[in-house]
């Protein structure tokens, strides 16, 4: 069954309002009719299975059938905090990440991000990251769509480190401190992964430099590697999520 993300203010006790883009999809691209379900979510607190009543123009309304579980998330809520990296390679890390099971992406710039960084385009930009996080959590079958935020300096994500139960720093020099073992112990000292906030913090094409390296560690993250391969920007925040999530027993484990 299809499902869509609404405004919460759109999702009343009885009924639920689509508009906009996802409108035009249930009318003209699943060609849906009055009495079909689709399952619809205010993003928040609430999920329902709901059966068309009216296809309007831009605006369909369905009838409230029944109240659905949200159990999609996951109990670890992982941020992953991405050195902008070249091309369109941030919308591959936004969607996949959602697949697997990130609740926020933090983009930052850091002393060797390739990219130029244009301010101006990044409304639109920014609007198109929430857009595939939205298109990728309906197809995911999320129950909540995961936030993006706008970029950060690299100072600005040290301060948040403060906010996080575990910072974690991917550092392919760090021989010898396996995600494994930092992980595992931060979940023992916390009692459990449940609620756990993780941030996981990755470096651009070019990596980090030590003097990065060493301010992380000074604003309490913790340096871990990810195995003895070298990955992509592009593969080691979702590699990283991905063992996160699977030792947090997230991931059919
Ligand atoms: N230093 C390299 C590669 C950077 S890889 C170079 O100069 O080409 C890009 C980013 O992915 C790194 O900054 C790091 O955050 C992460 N990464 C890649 N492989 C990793 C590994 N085996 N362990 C931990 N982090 C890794």
């Amino acid at each position: 069954m299809q499902r869509y993300f609404i405004p919460p203010g759109q999702l009343t006790a009885s009924e639920a309002v689509v508009t906009g883009d996802d409108a035009h999809h249930i009318a003209n691209v699943m060609r849906a009719r009055i009495g079909d379900s689709i399952i619809v979510s205010d993003g928040a607190s609430r999920e329902v299975r709901a059966t068309i009543a009216e296809l309007g123009k831009g605006r369909i309304v369905a009838a409230v059938a029944e109240e659905l579980p949200m159990t999609a998330e996951p109990g670890m809520r992982v941020t992953i905090a991405q050195s902008l990296p070249k091309g369109d390679k941030m919308e591959t890390i936004i969607q996949k990440g959602t697949e697997i099971g990130a609740v926020r992406f933090i983009p930052f710039l850091s002393e060797r991000t390739v990219v130029q960084y244009d301010a101006k385009k990044e409304t639109k930009r920014l609007e198109r990251w929430h857009k595939i996080a939205k298109e990728a959590a309906e197809q995911a079958h999320r129950n909540r769509v995961p936030e993006v935020e706008p970029p950060q300096t690299w100072k600005q994500l040290l301060q948040s480190v403060r906010e996080a139960d575990a910072a974690f720093f991917c550092y392919e020099k760090e021989a010898g401190t396996m995600l494994k073992r930092k992980l595992r112990s931060a979940i023992e000292a916390r009692g459990g992964a449940n609620g756990m906030n993780v941030l996981l913090i990755v470096g651009p094409e070019g990596g980090f430099s030590e003097r990065e390296a060493q301010e992380a560690e000074a604003a309490g993250c913790v340096p871990v590697l990810l195995g003895a391969r070298i990955l992509r920007t592009e593969t080691a925040g979702l590699v990283g999520l991905t063992c996160l999530l699977y030792e947090a027993g997230e991931m059919g484990g």
